[in-house]
């Protein structure tokens, strides 16, 4: 089997397959004795670029050659690079190097990676998620979707139980991030009568800013002011290495912490030994306000979804490790809490999921094959078990001319909006603004907007820009539909666009001739819009 799921993560990243009885499993790390990769990248020189654990011994000492946190900047307008040694690398490109070390580690155990599903963020936009699709490629992968990670772990919960009607939370705490969504999971029947579990996300909410590392820099502080009251020294006298030793120290400190009542740390300071036991209670004590802070995110996301009852709350991500995280949530919901690998839900969720898309595929190829003896028959029954209903997380449209009244103006229709289920699909007929034009250049749009139509910010040529501050309204691409000589401007144009979670599919047909024209909107080819504002399609005005 060479289908993966891989839950690319802002501090750990995580490889997972169905294994030959059909369960999920994680493919282990066993260099770092780990299910997972610490998504760190550590570039020692021009010819050593070192990925996981060894890469994060550096962050104190050689800091300025650690990349961390990359996937806060994939896909993003003003989004950063890094240089080493002459060479540039966008966040692309260092999330590719994540991913192949993920590849390398079913490699390094006889395997190979074909198809992947990648999970991502439920309020990434299309920006973000083709900047990972693309991360994907670069590392030689065949990325078949992506997936939503929320629903990746109640896709991986449901798996484990198959469940009548309820609504579950996903308390999703990791290192960087904090998530909160709430998904239904509604049993319907699909068309040949089967039983299908239906996945919907209903509200989304937390912190991009919020994780494991604010508990890990809590405890850094600690053990640095216990290091100097010890040994008569200021924060400042501690030398870089041992600023590094106690950063490596916290963590495996915090996570001992999850397990036991006290953890013990030895750092050297300037050549004497510091002895630092740190209790549980007391480090629950120093970090209750950042508990209290995911809690309030919580209220604030059921706030969103004001008559939703929660039946099952699902702890995700590998801070819920923490008998804090578990026993403050289970104060708010007695008796609803779950916790299944917290740290590899999300991609053992996006193996499952890769293999019915697989299975899928499969099917459609061979109408009418019987999955061999020896074939593991639960994908398919997976697939037939499972449709995923996701929430637009932008809005999107094209832009057209509105003739109505005494000045064209160039506007945004919002074909689908942000937050409706998701796969959406919009379709609407417009003419082309003039006689005999040879073609439309219809542009795509994506915005944070609900409105019905919005006028994008235009430059002085009456061309729109990219970027809308107000609404993020932001240039997807341009689809270009040729017209026959002599089309009149009464010819009806049917333009389409279908948003699902990998993008958005833009089609226009003419419907005179019944030609054709779509694309797939990804934004990684960089957007080279002629700016021209006269070939276009104008809303009916009649
Ligand atoms: P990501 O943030 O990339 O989604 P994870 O969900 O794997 O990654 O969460 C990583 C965070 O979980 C890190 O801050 C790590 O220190 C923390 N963590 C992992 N295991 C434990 C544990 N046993 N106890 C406490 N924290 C843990
Ligand atoms: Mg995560």
């Amino acid at each position: 089997m060479s289908t993966y799921g891989i839950d690319l993560g802002t501090t750990y990243s995580c490889i997972a397959r169905l294994d030959s009885n059909g369960n999920p499993e994680v493919i282990r790390n066993n260099e770092d004795d780990s299910n997972t990769v610490a998504s760190v990248v550590f570039f020692e020189n021009e010819n050593n670029v070192v990925v996981g654990q060894a890469a994060k011994e550096n962050i104190e000492t050689d800091g300025e050659r650690v990349v961390q946190f990359v996937k806060r900047y994939i896909g993003k307008v003003d989004s950063r690079t890094y240089e080493f040694d002459g060479k540039t690398y966008t966040p692309v490109e260092i999330s590719a190097l994540i991913l192949t070390r993920l590849k390398n580690l079913v490699e390094a155990q006889g395997g190979t990676v074909e198809d992947v599903v990648i999970t991502v963020p439920a309020y990434f936009g299309l920006e973000e998620r083709s900047a990972t699709r693309q991360a994907g490629e670069l590392a030689g992968l065949h990325v078949l979707s992506l997936i939503n990670e929320p629903t990746a772990a109640a896709l991986s919960y449901c798996a484990r139980q198959f469940q009548e009607d309820r609504t579950i939370l996903v308390y999703d705490l990791g290192g960087g991030t904090f998530d909160v969504t709430v998904v239904k999971m509604t049993m319907t029947q699909n068309d040949s009568g089967n039983d299908v579990q239906k996945i919907t996300v209903l509200a989304t909410g937390g912190d991009d800013r919020l994780g494991g590392f604010d508990w890990d820099d809590r405890l850094f502080n600690h053990i640095l002011h216990v290091c100097c009251d010890e040994n008569g020294l200021t924060p400042e006298e501690i030398e870089a290495e041992t600023r590094q030793d106690i950063r490596s120290k916290v963590e495996e400190a915090k996570r001992k912490l999850s397990k036991k009542q006290s953890a013990k740390v030895r750092i050297d300071v300037n050549g004497s030994r510091t002895e630092i036991t740190i209790k549980r209670a007391e480090f629950e004590q120093m970090t209750s306000d950042i508990v209290a802070k995911t809690m309030n995110f919580v209220d604030a996301t059921l706030e969103k979804v004001p008559n939703v009852e929660i039946d099952t709350v699902l702890l995700v991500g590998g801070s819920t490790y923490m008998p804090m995280i578990i026993n403050a949530v289970e104060a708010k919901f007695p008796g609803k809490v779950q916790q299944h690998d917290p740290d590899q839900a999300v991609a053992k969720g996006a193996a499952i999921y890769a293999s019915m898309l697989v299975e899928e595929v499969d099917s459609l190829s061979e109408p009418g094959t019987e999955p061999s003896g020896e074939t593991p028959a639960r994908a398919e029954q997976l697939t037939s078990k499972f449709t995923v209903e996701d929430q637009t997380p932008r809005s999107f449209g094209p832009g057209v001319v509105d003739t109505n009244g005494a000045k064209h103006k160039y506007v945004l229709e919002n074909f689908i909006k942000i937050g409706e289920k998701m796969p959406a699909v919009f379709t609407k007929t417009y003419y082309p603004l003039e006689d005999n034009q040879e073609r439309v250049l219809l542009r795509a749009f994506e915005n944070r907007s609900t409105d019905d139509t919005l006028i994008p910010c235009v430059d002085e040529e009456g061309n729109p820009q990219a970027t809308d501050p107000a609404h993020n309204v932001k240039l997807l691409g341009e689809l270009v539909v040729n017209l026959p000589p002599n089309t009149s401007r009464d010819t009806p144009i049917k333009v389409t666009f279908k948003v699902d979670a990998s993008g958005v599919h833009v089609e226009a047909v003419n419907t005179k001739t019944n030609e054709t024209f779509e694309t797939f909107l990804r934004t990684d080819s960089d957007v080279d819009i002629e700016r021209s504002a006269v070939h276009q399609l104008r809303i009916s005005s009649d």
